[in-house]
């Protein structure tokens, strides 16, 4: 292999019915901290000549970390009262891939769908099979309570008293939700490296008062996470039922390569395939020569990107919006 490729990441925190007059200057610049310091992460490792798929864990692990985002640490309760992870990772080149679901105690689900792809022979692993085998690998265990979080409790109660299962960017809905309740959603990651090698990862904690032991698509390789050096990576977030149903990753990178549309149409041809069958949410896409898309049909999808130039850029709402710039420099 080469080194010819320019470097890209592109990543996002969840798509949902985000409004700029709900969310405090103070709370966006909160989320577009660490979604600057996912894309600083992830380009640290590129930059250095590492793999794209070191880089979208180096992402997504940052995110995970991030009470902020529904995933690892920030993660929604199931109607059990547990937090429920998934998580996928796929690597474009030989068309590897791992996942985990339904997990209780593994900190970065991610990094356990990453041990599932390279250290075991399967491509997903659920429950405690999932976690017996990410602790077997050395992996970060630890109890369910770390996964608590006051706010993401009481977005269950008020879940449970409308009886409703909520996607948690839903909080628009006229469910009344705990205030200060912005849209925090899963999160993904899509990488080139500096050999032309593309890849893709998702990690979530589903949905608020989802019956426990169900799986979205985010775990789910062709549906929410897909990655093929002869087409794109993706990674998806929105109604896991509906995009598990249009096999919403692959459908993009399929189209791409068997139709030889952009990569922008061919997310937005999904996107309105899931519409068409009562589903919203979100897309990012990249190409193994750098093209890459953010695609939403929500009204909003935390995301941002970084280049060679190692300057890191976030938005938020619309496609019309300037996105916001941060120096690499701002960040130790
Ligand atoms: N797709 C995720 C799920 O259904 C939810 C999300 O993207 O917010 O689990």
């Amino acid at each position: 292999m080469t080194d010819h490729s320019s470097i890209r990441l592109v990543i996002h925190g969840g798509a949902g019915t985000i409004e700029r007059s709900k969310l405090t200057a103070e709370r966006e610049q909160a989320y577009r901290q660490v979604l600057a310091q996912s894309l600083i992460a992830g380009y640290t490792v590129l930059a250095a000549g590492g793999s794209s798929i070191d880089a979208v864990i180096a992402a997504i692990v940052v995110m995970e970390d991030s009470p902020l985002f529904n995933a690892g640490k920030g993660s929604v309760f199931s109607n059990a009262g547990r937090n429920e992870l998934d998580a996928s990772i796929m690597d474009g080149s030989m068309r590897m891939a791992g996942a985990v679901a339904a997990v209780t105690t593994i900190r970065n689900p991610i990094r356990a769908a990453h041990a599932v792809m390279t250290k075991s022979e399967h491509v997903m692993l659920m429950g405690q099979g999932a976690e017996t085998f990410a602790a077997e690998q050395g992996l970060e265990i630890v109890d369910p309570s770390y996964f608590y979080t006051q706010y993401r409790w009481d977005q269950l109660q008020k879940a449970i008293a409308n009886e409703r299962v909520l996607r948690d960017h839903d909080a628009d809905s006229d469910i009344p939700l705990p205030s200060n309740d912005e849209k925090r959603g899963t999160v993904g990651a899509v990488a080139l490296d500096h050999y032309g090698n593309l890849a893709a990862g998702t990690s979530t904690g589903g949905l608020t008062n989802k019956r426990f032991g169900r799986v979205g698509d985010s775990p789910i390789i062709g549906a929410g996470t897909y990655a093929d050096n002869r087409s794109v990576a993706v990674s998806a977030t929105g109604t896991g039922e509906i995009f598990i149903r249009a096999a919403a990753a692959f459908n993009t990178a399929a189209q791409v390569r068997l139709q030889r549309i952009s990569i922008a149409e061919a997310a937005d041809n999904t996107l309105a395939e899931i519409a068409a069958i009562g589903g919203d949410g979100g897309l990012i896409v990249l190409d193994a020569t750098g093209n890459f898309a953010m695609r939403f049909s929500t009204k909003g999808m935390f995301r941002g990107t970084i280049g060679d130039d190692g300057i890191a850029w976030t938005s938020v709402f619309s496609e019309a919006e300037t996105p916001v710039k941060h120096f690499a420099v701002s960040f130790p």
